[in-house]
């Protein structure tokens, strides 16, 4: 069976492979096709499609944004979107602004405690890459204040911790347009990953799918069989084409690129929608 994995990020956002190291990774997983999945940044998109072309590897380019839903963080795909396309781009740069305004006020909470975290020491050298939780935990980790990752969101970054700070998300419609308008297909990703109940899931989805979504994310690395087949479920109700990816982002998380197996049919069900 031909496999892929559809969710990868790199350290153009929080990852820790830079593009064309994921794209080697995926190739001696024996992975087929695999999707660059960013937060809010395509920036990631032209050195890992060059690694795909010549290591024979499919190369999706993707983006994942955080948008809107009463008052949450919900995150969506955007699959073969065009990484130059202009309003994408404007819209972005208005998040990654937000973003940087929210960092400063994580690491000005963590400094006034004695912790010594700058932007700058975050970053992993490169200094346009996107800036999210991901790093302060691990930053928290290195310096012997939580156990790992994991642990750092529990004990500090999660939502009601102290060093969670809000920052803005996409307002839902200009997301999807937006991504829309470069050409993207919008998939909402891992659906369970939002402590909703039963009755919230579904009008989540159901917002969604009005606003345009055409997939969702059904097999992920934290979802068993069960869950899988629920969300596959789910999807048919729907409509939506049945997605997955593993979440992987390097070395930040406990996560393997390529797990759980994804095969390339699903790749090929997206595109005919
Ligand atoms: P941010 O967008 O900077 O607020 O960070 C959100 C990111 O942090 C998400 O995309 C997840 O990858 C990660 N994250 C959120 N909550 C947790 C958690 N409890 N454990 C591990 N990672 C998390
Ligand atoms: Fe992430
Ligand atoms: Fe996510
Ligand atoms: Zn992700």
């Amino acid at each position: 069976m031909k496999r892929i994995d559809l969710h990868v990020h790199t350290s153009a956002s929080d990852g820790t492979l830079t593009p064309a190291k994921a794209v080697v990774h995926a190739k001696q997983l024996g992975l087929s096709a695999v999707a660059i999945t960013d937060h809010d940044t395509p920036a990631g998109i032209p050195d890992a499609v060059g690694a795909g072309t010549a290591m024979g590897v499919e190369v999706v380019p993707g983006i994942e944004v955080s948008v809107d839903w009463r008052g949450r963080g919900v995150h969506i795909l955007g699959y073969f979107i065009d990484p130059a396309a202009a309003s994408l781009r404007h819209l972005l740069n208005w998040v990654v602004a937000e973003r940087r305004r929210r960092n400063e006020e994580i690491a000005a909470a963590m400094r006034a405690d004695g912790i010594d975290v700058t932007l700058r020491n975050l970053d992993g050298g490169n200094p346009e890459s996107v800036i999210g939780r991901p790093h302060f935990a691990a930053a928290l980790v290195a310096r012997g204040y939580a156990a790992d990752v994991n642990d750092a969101f529990r004990r500090y970054l999660d939502r009601g911790q102290i060093y969670y700070r809000r920052r803005a998300y996409i307002p839902l419609r200009q997301a999807f347009e937006v991504i829309r308008d470069a050409g993207g297909k919008v998939v909402i990703a891992h659906p369970l990953q939002y402590k909703l109940s039963e009755d919230e899931r579904l009008e989540l989805v159901r917002t969604l799918v009005d606003a345009g979504a055409v997939g969702m994310e059904c097999l992920y690395s934290q979802y068993d069989a069960e869950q899988s087949a629920y969300l596959k479920k789910l999807a048919a109700r729907f409509g939506l084409a049945v997605t997955g990816g593993s979440d992987f982002h390097g070395d930040r998380k406990p996560i393997e690129m390529g797990s759980p197996d994804v095969p390339y049919e699903l790749l090929q069900r997206l595109k005919e929608r």
